[in-house]
């Protein structure tokens, strides 16, 4: 079993229920355990001017799902809630992006984990913080905590809310 936390936004229709249903669709995948979920985060988009703010989540779970079939089912959750695939970090219904795999490191085609780019985001670094703070970054050998503290603030990020998604968070 490894803990795998799963980064999740959201910028286009009901974003709260478009990032519910994905997590819980997440959760029925077999041999997926629930362990904790971050706040929900507003936060100013990044990479394309101009599209609305997105509400983002991390999701930690733990499975013992090889990544790469891991991936196959989110690009399935993805893609069954209407996800297109236009500008790249244009505007979606929903992400769901592998960020940290155990002490996994994966350099492949289609995946890489860590995500290659997860350190210098706020918007995913400030929920995993939440959850995970002394969680250590498998190729940078330091923990979410210090990453937080280092990276650019330029860009906002406001947490709003605890995530309720009972029951598939249990109560
Ligand atoms: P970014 O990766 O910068 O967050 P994005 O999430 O908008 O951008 P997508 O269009 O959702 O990018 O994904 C493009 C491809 O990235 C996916 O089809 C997948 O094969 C690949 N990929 C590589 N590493 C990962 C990862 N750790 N998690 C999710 N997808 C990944
Ligand atoms: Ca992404
Ligand atoms: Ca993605």
């Amino acid at each position: 079993m490894e803990d795998v936390f799963i980064g999740l936004g959201s910028n286009i229709g009901d974003r709260l229920k478009n990032l519910t249903l994905a997590a819980c669709s997440v959760l029925k995948i077999p041999e997926v355990e629930f362990v904790k979920a971050s706040s929900l985060y507003e936060t100013e988009p990044v990479g394309m001017e101009g599209q609305p703010w997105f509400l983002n989540a991390v999701l930690w779970i733990r499975s013992a799902i090889p990544p790469m079939e891991l991936l196959s089912k989110l690009l399935e959750i993805e893609r069954g809630m209407g996800r297109v695939r236009k500008e790249p970090w244009g505007p979606r219904v929903i992400d769901l992006d592998i960020l940290i795999f155990g002490a996994m490191v994966v350099k492949g085609e289609f995946l890489e984990v860590p995500h290659p780019r997860m350190h210098e985001r706020r918007f995913v670094l400030e929920p995993l913080a939440e959850i995970a703070p002394n969680l250590t970054h498998p190729v940078m050998g330091v923990t979410i905590a210090d990453l937080l503290q280092r990276v650019d603030h330029s860009k906002k990020v406001f947490k709003v809310a605890p995530w309720e998604a009972t029951p598939c968070f249990g109560d």
